[in-house]
């Protein structure tokens, strides 16, 4: 595998087009990977059902499977800038729940995150609305923080912005959705959200999980499940 310490700026789009195809040539090329691809195709087909479904964000530097030391096919990943929550992201999610039978769906924000540092500092532009309307509400949900030090600079406040994130993203997913709602209901699903930590590796997850929120946000549901 290539190192990643490259300065990207420095390329041409021609440049990096020729780095993923020589990339591309080393996978096929290479027996050590081939052998150990073959052995989990083998465990994957076999398979074929993800466990999670996880939504994380675009510019996270690791992967999922690598986190949480899973194998290939094992997570049915959703990234977005800011493990934004779309029409589409939560239509992928409710696919990968209603149809492939997963059984978890965990929101994963991490440290440090560009996205969440660029809401802070109000940045914004073509068509980035809806995302940053979304982080916006995060962040008028933090209030901690007094007004001269709500900037990226301030790791603090950046940190509780998206900790706030997480915890509002799982929120739009149990509004959002009903059949989401229905399968936490029968509890044949359960929605967790987790912090990444860059700098340890750790991730830290939050006090909460869908089965609550659901309660708090339709009681009907508490009522109903009265042993929540
Ligand atoms: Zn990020």
């Amino acid at each position: 595998m290539q190192s990643s310490h490259r300065d990207g700026q420095s390329l041409t789009p021609e440049g990096v087009f020729k780095l993923l195809q020589e990339g591309n040539e080393r996978f096929l090329n290479n027996p050590h990977h081939g052998r150990i691809l073959f052995q989990i195709w083998q465990e994957t087909e076999a398979r074929r059902k993800p466990l999670a479904a996880v939504l994380s964000c675009s510019d996270m530097n690791i992967s999922p499977e690598l986190i949480f030391d899973q194998s290939m096919g094992d997570i049915f990943n959703i990234r977005l800038a800011g493990h934004a929550v779309c029409a589409d992201a939560l239509g992928s999610v409710e696919y990968a729940c209603a149809s492939l039978g997963s059984k978890l769906i965990m929101v994963l924000g991490h440290t440090h995150c560009s996205t969440v540092e660029a809401a802070c500092d109000d940045i914004s532009f073509g068509s980035m609305a809806g995302l940053t309307e979304r982080l916006r509400l995060s962040i008028l949900a933090e209030t901690e923080t007094l007004p001269e030090g709500r900037h990226s600079k301030n790791k603090r406040f950046v940190k509780n912005v998206a900790r706030q994130h997480i915890l509002r993203t799982m929120e739009h997913i149990i509004q959002s959705s009903s059949i989401i709602r229905e399968l936490i209901e029968q509890e044949d699903l359960n929605l967790v959200g987790a912090m990444y930590e860059i700098e340890t590796g750790k991730i830290t997850f939050m006090g909460t999980d869908g089965r609550q929120m659901l309660a708090n946000l339709f009681p009907k549901y508490a009522r109903q499940n009265s042993h929540w």
